[in-house]
C-alpha cells in the first residue's frame, strides 16, 4: 500500500535487519544484511534485506535498488565458491499473487547444483541445530 509507514515493531525483517531479532546473517553493510532463510528451497539459500523498510520492488528507493544487484552478485559469487554451487537463482517475489509473504522487500539467493530437480516454489527444507550457523559460517569465509 503506497504511502502506508511500517516500522521496526510491525515488521519482522525491519527486526531481523535491525538486529533484534536474531539470524544466521552472511553479509552486513551500511544499507543491506544478507541472512540464511529459515525454510530453505535448498541449503544455503539467501535473503538479502535491505534496512530500509519498503514493501516492494514497486516501492524501493532507487539509490537502494541500484546497490542491492551489487550485493547480490557478491554474495551469490560466495555461495558458489563456499557450498560449490553450480548455478544460483535470484528470485523477488513482489505481491502477494506473485507468492510475497513478506512484505519487506528481499531478494533470494538459491544455490542450484546440476540435476537437483528443485521447482522453485517447491519444498522447504529445515537446518539441525547448529547447521544454519555452519552454512553462514562457509558463506562469509568466501566474501
Ligand atoms: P517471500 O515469500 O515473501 O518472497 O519470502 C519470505 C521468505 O522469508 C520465505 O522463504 C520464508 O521462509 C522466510 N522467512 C519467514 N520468516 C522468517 C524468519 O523469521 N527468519 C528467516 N531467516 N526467514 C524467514
Ligand atoms: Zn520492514
Amino acid at each position: 500500500m503506497k504511502g502506508l509507514v511500517i516500522d521496526m515493531e510491525d515488521c519482522i525483517f525491519c527486526k531481523i535487519a535491525g538486529g533484534i531479532i536474531p539470524s544466521a546473517s552472511v553479509y552486513e553493510d551500511d544499507d543491506f544484511k544478507a541472512i540464511l532463510d529459515i525454510a530453505p528451497a535448498a541449503k544455503g539459500h539467501v535473503l538479502i534485506l535491505p534496512k530500509k523498510h519498503c514493501a516492494d520492488l514497486i516501492e524501493i528507493d532507487p539509490d537502494v535498488a541500484s546497490k542491492a544487484l551489487f550485493v547480490a552478485s557478491k554474495i551469490a559469487a560466495a555461495q558458489k565458491k563456499a557450498l560449490k554451487a553450480d548455478g544460483i537463482n535470484l528470485l523477488q517475489n513482489s505481491g502477494e499473487a506473485a507468492g510475497q509473504t513478506i512484505f519487506h522487500f528481499h531478494m533470494h539467493l538459491i544455490p542450484r547444483y546440476e540435476n537437483d530437480n528443485l521447482t522453485i516454489p517447491g519444498e522447504n527444507l529445515s537446518y539441525a541445530e547448529g547447521e544454519a550457523e555452519e552454512y553462514a559460517a562457509k558463506i562469509r569465509s568466501c566474501i
